[in-house]
């Protein structure tokens, strides 16, 4: 199942539930093509893949959602970004297992991403934005759900 993004220049493989198609996203963003998505766009910050590190959009399609994912949905944050964490659709370069530290985490609604983020890759980064670490509570930072916290009231 690959998937276009936005600018056309990446494709890639993403990686499904069973009852899921690659339709489940609307509009794909690469770290490109990034900005030109709409506020309500879930972003992924890719850590440590070298050919794909930096900052992707997915837009879902909540009508297909709705219909593939009939038991589960729910037009909430919460569930689109789990979506992406309980692997129901991921990019299919992530790895399935994660060891210890998790090579992507989701920043957010785009909308809700700090200003001045910068994107940060590396073993030992921190999240900045306008030169300063941005700090999350302390007990939500132990992987890809962190950013939970961060986003808008939503959920
Ligand atoms: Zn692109």
């Amino acid at each position: 199942m690959d998937k276009k993004c936005f600018c056309n220049k990446k494709k890639i493989k993403l990686r499904l539930a069973k009852d899921f198609t690659e339709n489940v996203i609307d509009i794909l963003y690469c770290p490109d093509c990034l900005d030109q998505a709409g506020p309500e766009t879930l972003v992924v910050n890719v850590l440590r893949d070298k050919n794909n590190i930096g900052l992707w959009g997915i837009r879902f399609n909540k009508i297909v959602l709705k219909d593939q994912d009939p038991e589960e949905y729910i037009d909430k944050y919460l569930y689109f970004a789990g979506v992406f964490i309980m692997q129901k659709c991921i990019f299919d370069f992530l790895p399935k297992d994660v060891k210890i530290r998790s090579p992507y985490r989701i920043l957010g609604y785009k909308g809700d991403v700090p200003e001045g983020y910068e994107n940060i890759t590396g073993p030992d980064f921190l999240l900045m934005a306008n030169g300063k670490p941005i700090k999350f509570p302390k007990k939500t930072r132990s992987g890809p759900l962190e950013s939970y916290k961060k986003a808008s009231g939503d959920f």
